[in-house]
């Protein structure tokens, strides 16, 4: 083994990738496939890597990169996150830099004569500046120890990620057979796989597939009412001063959930593609850099977020597939640490989505399939048992109900809305398939409104019949008849309902149905598991070392989470170790991180105390 800034003593060969990363990266176990992997990859083998968001994929070419020979060459598209990455490592003790277009040519030369001195361990590299001839030159000197490429999904011509610049990297195994290739990406699906295989000409590899399941993450969807209140109300109750994203459709709600937060004393930052360039990269920026700030956002805000810490995603709009909610919502808690993913949705979110489709230019297949995407999203929504069996089904993967998803956590009863169905399908129609689910429900509950009296629907014999059940409690039943099949939101005419096939059996009384019974959305409460919960004094000393953490980002230039994990101080708050032994059981700190922060963090763990 090399040694690079810190010396590490092993006499058990198998041991020394666990021994790296309790050295170095200061965490007690390999998670997954990580363990095998960097046994692979630092034995000379090619492996594809299939992880899921946050799951821990850059160790696996970081440890065989410091385990071998020479230097590790690291290709990804995303000029940020690399930043950050060096930044990380050189906390950590580790000898990276990067080769981007926003180094100078005095600086890029200057990392390049460390790499032919042989003075770096990890290389990040763009794709276009690694196809250069000066570049594949300069690899070409030097002794490697193997090529990772990051994101390996953007070889995919049909994916949204798409780099013309990856269907050229075939040249890595041309020009440097012999060196150890690691393809990585959280794109699970066969097609993309099959692609990257193919594309960079990993015949050989060996795949590691770990399950796509984010067990961390507590799935909830809640019936949308008063959609900015209730998010107030979730980010306020659950989540005050800690790092999230909000997720909304258009650019306008973006700006106006932002402003309102805002003035609601959360501190919140808009991001969509309609801001001029400058104006995201700040709040991109400040999004990272600073503790607990929320972005608002469209999807334009999307790969490259690597922020570990964001402890909630949330929904204000249906997300057109599962696909896309999947991707979103993995952006929180990627530290393992307990994050939520919650969501708002209503009909209105259906008829606007399905509009959407219908106007698009696209052609009638690819509507067809994102039409039937959408009803998968719905599908999810309205299920009454586990949301994550559902997710994970969705992906083919088979799982356990969780107990960590509001349906395991607290399972809605279902009644028998057989005669409900019933009525409301006949409803629809009586007044001839032509109209929104507020109209139909207006008559089924003898609602006397000028539309009923205009089209002289209050002659109809469904009038009155539902007076019964709340106009709320209707819409709970109109939405899971359409994620049934049993009614469907008319594609040409806006929003209107209409019977499709399934319709049938029920109106005739040869079907019955099952529904979630509705009730009334509970008030946000604070949800985290005993894991999470801090007491009283673990708390001050919790925030004391906040500060302290955000006082050391800014002296060193990188953001908060590259200098300790929230994990991290947290373990410090509850545990308070007062030596520097103690300290080096805590997770997430190296030897160079005990070096550099131990005595101050006793020091802080002792004031506490008195
Ligand atoms: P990915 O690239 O798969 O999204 P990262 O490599 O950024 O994920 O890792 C996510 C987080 O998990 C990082 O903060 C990383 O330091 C941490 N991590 C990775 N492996 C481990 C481990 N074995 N034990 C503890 N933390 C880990
Ligand atoms: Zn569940």
């Amino acid at each position: 083994m090399k040694s690079y800034c810190i010396v590490i003593q092993v006499n058990d060969d198998n041991n020394k990738s666990l021994a790296v990363l309790r050295e170095v990266f200061g965490y007690r176990s390999f998670r997954g496939h990580q363990s095998d992997i960097i046994d692979h990859v630092a034995g000379g083998g090619d492996a594809l890597v299939l992880m899921p968001t946050g799951s821990g994929k850059s160790l696996c070419y970081q440890i065989p990169a410091l385990l071998r020979e020479g230097m590790g060459v690291v290709v990804s598209p995303l000029i940020a996150l690399m930043q950050d990455q060096v930044a990380a490592l050189g906390e950590l003790g580790v000898r990276a830099a990067f080769l981007n277009s926003t180094l100078s040519g005095a600086q890029a030369a200057e990392v390049e004569s460390r790499a032919r001195r042989g003075e770096l361990d990890l290389l990040y590299v763009a794709p276009e500046r690694l196809l250069t001839g000066r570049c594949l030159e300069l690899l070409g000197s030097s002794r490697l120890a193997l090529l990772a490429i990051d994101e390996a999904h953007c070889v995919s011509q049909w994916g949204h990620d798409f780099r013309p610049e990856y269907l050229q990297l075939d040249v890595l195994r041309e020009r440097f057979p012999g060196v150890p290739r690691v393809a990585l990406t959280a794109t699970a699906d066969e097609q993309t796989r099959a692609e990257i295989l193919e594309r960079l000409q990993l015949g050989e590899a060996r795949a590691f597939i770990s399950s796509f399941d984010r067990p961390n993450i507590r799935y909830r969807i809640v019936e949308k009412n008063d959609a900015r209140t209730q998010l107030r109300e979730f980010i306020g109750g659950e989540h005050a001063g800690e790092a999230g994203i909000v997720y909304c459709l258009s650019r306008k709600k973006v700006e106006e959930t932002a402003a309102f937060l805002s003035s609601h004393g959360i501190g919140a930052l808009a991001y969509h593609a309609g801001m001029d360039a400058g104006a995201r990269r700040r709040h991109q920026e400040r999004f990272q850099r600073e503790d607990g700030l929320v972005m608002v956002a469209t999807i334009a805000f999307g790969m490259g977020i690597d922020k570990p810490d964001v402890r909630f995603v949330a929904h204000l709009d249906l997300p057109r597939s599962i696909e896309g909610y999947y991707q979103e919502s993995g952006r929180a808690g990627r530290d393992g640490s307990p994050a939520d993913a919650w969501m708002a949705y209503g009909l209105q979110d259906v008829v606007q989505l399905r509009r959407m489709i219908d106007q698009s230019e696209a052609g009638e297949e690819q509507k067809r399939i994102q039409a039937s995407k959408l009803d998968a999203m719905l599908g999810l929504c309205e299920a009454a048992e586990c949301r994550r069996v559902r997710l994970l089904g969705y992906f083919g993967e088979a799982a356990e109900p969780c107990g960590n998803c509001d349906n395991c956590l607290d399972p809605p009863a279902t009644f028998d809305a057989t005669l409900a169905a019933r009525q409301l399908l006949s409803c629809v129609y009586r007044t001839g398939q032509r109209f929104g689910a507020l109209h139909v429900i207006d008559v089924l509950r003898g609602e006397a409104s000028a539309k009923v009296a205009q089209r002289g629907h209050d002659g109809l014999s469904t009038f009155g019949i539902g007076a019964e059940r709340s106009s709320r409690e209707w819409r709970a039943i109109a939405r899971q008849c359409i994620a049934l099949g049993l009614l469907e939101v008319d594609h040409e005419s806006y929003g209107a309902l209409r019977l499709t096939a399934g319709s049938r059996a029920v109106l005739k009384g040869e079907r019955s149905v099952s529904l979630r019974a509705w009730r009334e959305p509970k008030r946000s409460r604070r949800s985290g598991g005993a894991q999470d919960a801090l007491s009283g004094g673990e708390q001050a000393l919790f925030e004391r070392l906040r500060a302290w953490r955000l006082e050391a980002a800014r002296r060193h230039g990188v953001p908060a989470y590259v200098i300790l994990h929230d994990a991290t101080l947290r373990e410090i708050a509850r545990a308070r170790p007062q030596s520097l032994d103690a300290l080096r059981g805590i997770s997430g700190l190296g030897a160079k991180k005990l070096e550099a922060y131990g005595a101050e963090l006793i020091g802080l763990a002792a004031r506490a105390e008195s």
